[in-house]
């Protein structure tokens, strides 16, 4: 008998409860910090250019061979970044290239979603890879 009406009221508080899932993909979450999302090129606020300087570290730790790094010399003849592509549909979000940039210009943001009917459209390049919505964790609200 006490199981029973125990029963009753987690089924009665449940009814008023908020649901726990969403109605994706009308409604979207906001996924857990540390999340591995889609990886981003962050930039320096002051230059406003990103922060990567085409050393390739990234590009040598990672195990699927997702990262493609071009360089061009600038006019002091000092080398530095042109393009940087991401091939996500090679990607398994280990974060090693995270971890193996010593200047923190690659990280992991808050956007997960990346379904595509093309494969060529999960090959990222660098105007891809620091658009905003990588990086607000608000992004999705
Ligand atoms: S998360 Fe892993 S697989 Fe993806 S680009 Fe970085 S190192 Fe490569
Ligand atoms: S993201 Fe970091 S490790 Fe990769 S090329 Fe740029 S500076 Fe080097």
């Amino acid at each position: 008998m006490f199981q029973i009406l125990k029963n009753f009221f987690i089924g009665l508080g449940n009814i008023f409860r908020k649901p726990r899932t969403v109605v994706y993909p009308r409604e979207k979450i906001i996924i857990p910090e540390k999340s591995r999302g889609v990886l981003h090129l962050k930039l320096d606020l002051d230059s406003l250019d990103v922060i990567c300087n085409g050393c390739g570290n990234c590009q040598k730790a990672c195990p699927e061979n997702c990262i493609v790094i071009k360089k061009k010399v600038k006019d002091d003849g000092k080398e530095n970044l042109d393009q940087f592509f991401l091939d996500f549909g090679r990607c398994i979000f280990c974060g090693k290239c995270v971890e193996a940039c010593e200047l923190g210009a690659i990280d992991m943001s808050y956007r997960y979603q990346l379904a595509d009917f093309n494969r060529k459209n999960l090959v990222m390049e660098k105007v891809d890879l620091i658009k905003p919505s990588g990086t607000l964790r608000d992004f999705w609200k």
